[in-house]
């Protein structure tokens, strides 16, 4: 199975990375929807948030908690960002390895388009 998300997880494929360790990757987003835009992905292959179980609950329990650090690193903590997931097609979702989109640096609105 070929992931593009893995292979940056693994380092084939290069991307702008804003943090990573043992279990999950930061990165930003080829096309930014945002003045800041990274995904934050773990490193297990999961194709989206319908495939987790709860063997997944510390990695994603860990994926969570990097929110504030990232967020410091990306100088997002005076004023805030958005957290999106795309759970399958009907939701936009295009690359199915599953991620939280961090989007910052401008107004958002709601609901969503
Ligand atoms: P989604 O549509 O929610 O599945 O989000 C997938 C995101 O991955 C999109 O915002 C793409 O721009 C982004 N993306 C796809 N390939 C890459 C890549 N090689 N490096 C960085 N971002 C990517």
């Amino acid at each position: 199975m070929d992931c593009i998300f893995c292979r940056i997880a693994e380092g084939s494929v290069k991307s702008r990375t804003v943090y990573s360790d043992d279990r999950i990757v930061c990165f930003h987003d080829l096309q930014p929807q945002a003045p800041v835009h990274v995904l934050i992905i773990p490193r297990k292959h999961i194709t989206h948030l319908l495939d987790l179980s709860a063997e997944d609950s510390g990695l994603m329990g860990h994926l969570i908690a990097a929110i504030p650090q990232i967020a410091g690193i990306l100088g997002l903590k005076d004023k805030g960002f958005r957290i999106v997931n795309n759970c399958m097609e009907m939701a936009g979702q295009s690359v199915f390895h599953v991620h939280f989109h961090l989007l910052g640096g401008r107004s958002f609105r709601w609901p969503p388009g």
